[in-house]
């Protein structure tokens, strides 16, 4: 794989032309100049291990997840600055499915000897600048060459008092199901650079640099008003699903209550069907879905309105184990995927 026909061609001149060059320590201490201090980081990037410091009664929320080229990515799409928020953009959004607050984080990557040091200061700026809008500090990390693409592994911590942390395992019969923003267009967008589209499309921005929903996951965890919640990376189907399964319930989606964005609608209006399918199954939304008793809904729409995020009711918690996609006239809509597995 040769990455030099990648970079943008307003490059700065490089002391280093080459990651050979600089070395593992070099790439560390260039990782580091461009770290600020963190806080509650008592010693960052530098000891045989990060000393952090959180803050009292709070509980330790730990998260991980592998980015691989060709697998997660393409470099054919994703330029490396997105690539470095999109990193930790997929971690924080763990931390914010469980109502947490993200606080620190590791980097670990393995890079192939021919990615030049550009990609790796894009790659940087882009995830040092995703960890800043969410106060988020690099504590350290590893770095380790590759013979087959880039991996990037991604380690996040956040912390929450015990009694705000929201699971998968707490939906009840009758709960409301809720689902953030819209559905569907990370992967509309996947479809769209498939076919040579570009990265200015809605859809394809959402798919390349998605928005943790942070600010939106605490004000549902401070309201108290949430018995589940999850993170919906692999389409609503197959994440609703999870809680579906951890809380020993099942649920009816509203197929047309899925909330679709202006972007999504006007790119699929041509179609003589809305793509349900893709709002459904497709992945790397990260909205969050959760549920919660009726009696909330206006508790919820209410702090929704104040965090500055669309929510919508899509469904219902019931008794019985399974999920099913209805229809308006009560029909079930059958769905061919139910989310992006690997292995399949
Ligand atoms: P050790 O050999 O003890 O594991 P390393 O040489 O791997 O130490 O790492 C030295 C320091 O640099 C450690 O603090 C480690 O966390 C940090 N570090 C290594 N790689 C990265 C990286 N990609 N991003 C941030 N910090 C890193
Ligand atoms: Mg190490």
């Amino acid at each position: 794989m040769n990455y030099m026909h990648r970079i943008d061609s307003n490059m700065p001149p490089l002391q280093h032309s080459s990651l050979a060059a600089l070395g593992e320590f070099g790439l560390i201490s260039r990782i580091t100049s461009a770290v600020s201090p963190g806080e509650g980081v008592i010693t960052g990037i530098g000891d045989d291990a990060a000393v952090t410091s959180p803050s009292p009664g709070m509980q330790l929320l730990v998260s991980t997840d592998m980015l691989v080229e060709d697998v997660h990515f393409d470099l054919g799409w994703h330029d490396p600055s997105r690539l470095g928020r999109k990193s930790l953009a997929v971690n924080i959004s763990d931390i914010a499915a469980m109502g947490g607050i993200p606080r620190w984080v590791l980097l670990s990557l393995a890079l192939p000897s021919d990615l030049p040091l550009d990609f790796i200061d894009r790659f940087m700026r882009g995830f040092l600048g995703m960890a800043a809008e969410h106060r988020v500090a690099l504590i350290g990390g590893d770095t380790c060459s590759s013979r087959s693409g880039l991996s990037i592994s991604v380690t996040v911590m956040g912390e929450q008092a015990p009694e705000l942390i929201l699971r998968r395992s707490g939906a009840l019969p009758d709960d409301d199901i809720w689902v953030t923003g819209t559905l569907g267009d990370a992967a509309l967008g996947l479809k769209v650079v498939q076919n040579g589209g570009t990265g200015d499309d809605y859809p394809v921005s959402r798919l390349l640099d998605p928005s943790p929903r942070v600010s939106a996951a605490l004000a549902l965890a401070e309201a108290g008003v949430v018995t589940a919640m999850i993170d919906v990376s692999d389409g609503i189907l197959a994440d609703f699903g999870h809680i579906a399964e951890q809380s020993h319930v099942g649920g009816c989606i509203y197929r047309d209550d899925l909330p679709l964005s202006a972007g999504f609608r006007s790119h699929t209006a041509d179609l003589s069907e809305i793509p349900y399918q893709l709002a459904l199954s497709g992945g790397e939304d990260y909205e969050l879905c959760f549920t919660a008793h009726r009696s909330n809904r206006k508790k919820i729409v209410d702090c929704m309105k104040k965090s500055g995020i669309a929510v919508t009711r899509v469904g219902i918690v019931i008794n019985s184990p399974g999920v099913a996609v209805l229809c308006p006239d009560g029909t079930r809509y059958e769905v061919n995927s139910d989310g992006f597995n690997h292995f399949t």
